[in-house]
């Protein structure tokens, strides 16, 4: 018994310690665990202060428990067979000034542990989060909403024995299995709407996942995802994507460049801007569609830019109707130029893009000749 508490105790012998993360990266994490009679906590001691609800990830199917902790580019793995059942719901919290994550699960029966369970595969490990595989867990249909005719608003809810937020500016991988192939692809979370409050900040434990999705007819996932029916399941990953929220910090102007599904990621980030960086001035968005029908979720950025006067949208149409009296073409040196006014002088700004590879990467040519840094530019690519 004393053994086995001893390596669950995160003291691994330091043989399995590699030397240069103790060099290079941050500090290895640790945990311990405690009990009373109905509740065993595991706490994680992530030795971070920029730790938040988004940084673990927690799933337990059956008897095994999952907790994977990201620090900065690092994953911090808890995998164990637990000894004894719990129920399916837990909770996570966070002590961000001390670094601290407690996750508190809730016994079946009311008997004390001797131990917290045996190690699963890489537990207690602490590597790049590069090397690290995708975790998925089976998330269910709850709707589907039309919005563009051919994007649709889909709403997935998480398994209530799983915590997990995607964080801004990162997308997760979905994954079925069509004619006996698995297949994967890549989605990014929005809002449900960019009306609403912004969520994260008032409900930390929303089970609820959006996706606004294109169906391509003649694609090879699309249509898949679109068979299925109110509550049917799909695999969802762990979150990805490199975008650092201290990029807002002090942030004085947001322009946001955004061409198709490519406004997926815009979404959170305007709304975690508008709520939550108290220095910015003004948030634009450049919104590139081939016609007025494919313009998502027009009439929401419409009141939003009536609501809120920091913020602006450009519809900018590549084969409109002649009716359409707005921006035409495509990403060219003249509309950026005229689109991209500070609204001060040497104002700190940040300039996100976000469409197909070759929308993106023309960008991001125009915007390094209007002498913008790679500092100042995100894009969102594959
Ligand atoms: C990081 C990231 C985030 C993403 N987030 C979102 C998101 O939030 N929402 C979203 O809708 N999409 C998103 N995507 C795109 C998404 O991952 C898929 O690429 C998209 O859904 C297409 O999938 P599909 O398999 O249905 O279509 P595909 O089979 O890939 O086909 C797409 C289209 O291309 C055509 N096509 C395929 N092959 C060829 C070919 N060889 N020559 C010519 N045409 C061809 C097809 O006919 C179809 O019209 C994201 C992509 C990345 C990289």
């Amino acid at each position: 018994y004393h053994e086995e508490k001893k390596v669950l105790n995160g003291m691994l012998p330091k043989s399995q310690v590699t030397d240069t993360l103790a060099k290079e990266g941050p500090s290895s994490p640790s945990y311990d665990w405690f009990q009373t009679d109905s509740l065993v906590t595991v706490v994680i001691y992530t030795k971070q202060k920029d730790i938040n609800l988004d940084s673990v990830i927690v799933d337990h199917l059956d008897d095994s428990f999952r907790a994977e902790t990201i620090i900065k580019d690092y994953s911090y793995l808890i995998h164990i067979g637990l000894s004894h059942e719990v129920q399916e719901d837990f909770s996570v919290r966070v002590v961000e000034n001390v670094g601290k994550i407690e996750i508190v699960l809730k016994k079946k029966e009311n008997a004390s542990w001797k131990c917290l369970g045996h190690p699963l595969e890489n537990h207690n490990s602490f590597i790049p989060k590069k090397d690290t595989g995708l975790y998925y867990r089976k998330c269910q249909l709850i709707s589907k909403e039309n919005v563009t005719h051919d994007t649709k608003l889909f709403c997935l809810m998480l398994p209530p024995s799983t915590h997990l937020q995607v964080p801004i500016g990162q997308h997760v991988y979905f994954k079925l299995t069509i004619t006996g192939t698995e297949l994967v692809k890549p989605y990014t979370p929005v809002s449900d709407s960019l009306l609403s409050e912004f969520k994260e900040q008032v409900l930390p434990n929303n089970k609820y996942i959006y996706f606004l999705i294109k169906i391509y007819s003649a694609g090879l996932f699309t249509p898949e995802l679109d068979h299925l029916q109110i509550g049917d399941f799909v695999s969802v990953s762990n979150p990805e994507g490199n975008l650092k929220i201290s990029k807002f910090q002090e942030l004085e102007d947001l322009f946001l460049l955004a061409a198709g599904t490519g406004f997926t990621p815009m979404v959170k980030i305007l709304n975690y801007a508008l709520t939550n960086i108290p220095s910015l001035r003004k948030v634009k968005l450049m919104f590139f569609n081939k016609t007025e029908d494919d313009i998502i979720w027009r009439s929401q950025l419409e009141k939003l830019a009536f609501k809120d006067k920091r913020f602006d949208v450009e519809f900018v149409l590549s084969a409109p109707t002649s009716e359409w009296d707005g921006k035409q073409g495509y990403i060219s040196p003249a509309l950026l130029s005229e689109f991209l006014k500070r609204s001060i002088d040497k104002s700190k700004v940040l300039i996100c893009i976000c469409g197909p590879t070759p929308f993106t990467e023309q960008g991001i040519r125009l915007l390094h000749d209007l002498t913008f840094s790679k500092y100042e530019i995100h894009s969102f690519t594959a």
